[in-house]
């Protein structure tokens, strides 16, 4: 442990925090030391906050039990306890935007699940395979802000990773994207727990997620984007059309999607090999949580689906399957990936896992 970096969980109570500390239990370069939620969990033992809703499959690890959780926003408590914070808190926006801004001001190294700093143009929006150069940008935004060491990255919306990293494989490959319609089926953990009342889901489908086709349409752009003069400009080239549905899934997001490209278009057996031989930096560092590969495409005709793929990768890898003519655009194909692991928590270890290897985290 004492070679391993100290990191805290804010929003620790939570969906997505009981994630990190599940995903973290036996991290080989990261051990779990501070854990923090709202007022209401304040000054309990963790076993204690959580008990009777504990959602994880596996039982919450011995080493969590007695952690006193302090509150997220006090944020001098965490001072000289750990390095890096997972932020998972679920506050008012504004509360996030200041609460997060001032760990990166006492010196922590802040990866945040929220969406309240993907809209800042010196935050990079990580998807590890896809932008690991907007990491270069944190000297910029240390020297703006005038923080001596610490600073604030995010990662994105759950619902994009499964079409993101298809897309820019093709991208890389040399085939320019010009336009996408993608309909997303969105499992139930991704809306936290309790979620939606089950007697709006049972024989249902909820055809609204708010904010999120706004999100998946916008989020892309910077994703694609380049560090420029201390900002991260978008790559405003691609249109997306999103149609964000909530489906009765447990875990994994699916995302059926029609792309059209711009120029040159590659044959479906060429779109099946660039797939499956995508690798990029995470595989390359062997970064410890990077699913090597990191792209799985299933030939047969009924998958991805939830139940058999979200966990391939550890929850990690996209599943990518029914790659096929469309009649309107060029090609369509289904994703799919883990929400909570490679959408969530999964995502922003190996944001972390990056971040060290670059010599960010120390
Ligand atoms: P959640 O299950 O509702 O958990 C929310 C967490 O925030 C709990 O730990 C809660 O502590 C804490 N919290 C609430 N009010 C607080 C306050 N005033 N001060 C400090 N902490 C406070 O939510 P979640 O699903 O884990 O999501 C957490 C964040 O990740 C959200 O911003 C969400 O949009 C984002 N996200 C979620 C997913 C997903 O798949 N679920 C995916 C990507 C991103 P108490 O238990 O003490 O109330």
């Amino acid at each position: 442990m004492d070679n391993k970096v100290k990191v805290g969980v804010i929003g620790a109570t939570g969906m997505v925090g009981q994630n990190y500390l599940r995903l973290l239990a036996n991290h080989p370069w990261f051990e779990v030391v501070y854990l923090a939620a709202s007022p209401n969990s304040a000054g309990k033992k963790y076993s204690e906050a959580v008990a009777g809703r504990w959602h994880m499959k596996t039982d919450l690890p011995d080493k969590y039990k007695n952690i006193i959780v302090e509150d997220a926003g006090q944020v001098e408590k965490a001072v000289g306890k750990c390095s890096v914070i997972f932020s998972a808190v679920e506050m008012d926006k504004q509360s996030i935007l200041t609460t997060e801004a001032e760990y990166s001001r006492q010196g922590f190294a802040v990866i945040s699940n929220n969406s309240a700093h993907r809209n800042t143009e010196d935050v990079p929006v990580m998807i590890p395979e896809i932008n690991p150069e907007h990491l270069d940008i944190i000297p910029l935004q240390q020297k703006k802000h005038g923080w001596s060491k610490g600073f604030l990255v995010v990662k994105p919306n759950c619902s994009i990773q499964s079409y993101m990293i298809p897309l820019y494989a093709l991208m890389k490959a040399g085939y320019k994207i010009d336009k996408m319609i993608v309909t997303t089926l969105q499992a139930l953990s991704g809306a936290g727990y309790p979620g939606p009342a089950a007697i709006d889901l049972v024989d249902n489908i909820i055809p609204y997620i708010g904010g999120e086709e706004e999100k998946s349409e916008v989020e892309p752009r910077k994703i694609f984007g380049k560090v420029q003069n201390g900002k991260i400009v978008p790559d405003e080239s691609m249109k997306i059309s999103a149609h964000c549905n909530r489906v009765a899934v447990t875990d994994g997001h699916t995302a059926c999607c029609s792309i059209e490209f711009a120029g040159k278009k590659p044959e479906m057996n060429e779109i099946i090999d660039i797939w499956r031989n995508f690798s990029s930096l995470p595989q390359e560092l062997k970064l410890p949580t990077a699913p090597i590969p990191a792209m799985i495409y299933r030939d047969e005709p009924d998958r991805p689906q939830p139940q058999k793929d979200r966990d391939a990768g550890n929850g990690q890898a996209i599943t990518v399957g029914r790659l096929r003519k469309c009649n309107v655009f060029d090609y369509r194909f289904i994703g799919l990936h883990h929400n909570t692991v490679r959408g969530a928590a999964g995502g922003a270890i190996l944001t972390a896992e990056l971040l060290k290897a670059k010599g960010y985290i120390k």
